[in-house]
């Protein structure tokens, strides 16, 4: 099954996965004071978390929700064991997309070694805009990315900071999970990003070529 960029546009519905891509941005990883990771960390959203404009961010209560803004790579072609040289063949599009991680659950599962699925898959959790195809994007690995709460920036950065190229990431997820048409990798979030309550607005874009805006509401 192969589809077309005009039918990719609807990746939310078509594709099978989303795999994030966690603390991918060199000054994030200074900031953590953590150890740069030596190989990628990643992580699954559902794709039921998926949430297009129009509709609201839905937080419960007495989380501590982040946003993380995100360059998201469509999958346009599929592949297993895909070489990094090879990987941008596979790329159908992109899109902007909120990380929104729930990060008391993270933490706290961390700690006991247990696994964090729901502080990244809660319903909502992956506010994305509309599809880009490539020709909209010169040079993927450097775009600006920003993201404002209630008009007050919070990130501002480039994707030319990831530690994992978008060929690497591609490369690397492939050797273990099959990429699909549709599928999303989320490449990792710029440091900035803070806790989110109902009422608040978000908005992000990628330069001056899409921004997107989501509300945020307590979840009933
Ligand atoms: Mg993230």
């Amino acid at each position: 099954m192969s589809y077309t960029t005009e039918q990719l546009k609807n990746f939310t519905k078509i594709g099978k996965k989303i795999i994030g891509a966690g603390l991918n941005y060199k000054e994030l990883v200074k900031l953590s004071k953590q150890p740069a990771p030596k190989t990628p960390i990643i992580f699954l959203k559902p794709t039921s978390a998926y949430i297009t404009e129009g509709s609201s961010i839905e937080i419960y209560p007495d989380s501590h929700v982040n946003e993380e803004v995100e360059l998201g790579v469509i999958i346009g072609r599929k592949g297993r064991n895909i070489s990094v040289a090879d990987a941008m063949s596979h790329v159908g599009g992109y899109c902007l997309g909120l990380d929104m991680t729930e990060i008391s659950i993270i933490n706290e599962c961390q700690a006991k070694g247990l696994p964090w699925a729901l502080g990244k898959g809660f319903d909502t959790a992956c506010p994305v805009s509309r599809f880009i195809s490539c020709d909209e994007i010169q040079d993927p690995g450097n775009l600006q990315l920003w993201l404002k709460v209630n008009g007050k920036t919070f990130q501002d950065s480039n994707t030319s900071d990831m530690l994992f190229s978008i060929p690497e990431l591609i490369s690397y997820v492939s050797k273990y999970i099959t990429l699909e048409e549709g599928d999303m990798i989320l490449t990792g979030s710029p440091p900035g990003f803070d806790r989110v309550q109902p009422g608040d607005v978000i908005e992000a874009g990628i330069g001056n070529i899409l921004a997107m805006k989501f509300p945020v509401k307590a979840r009933t």
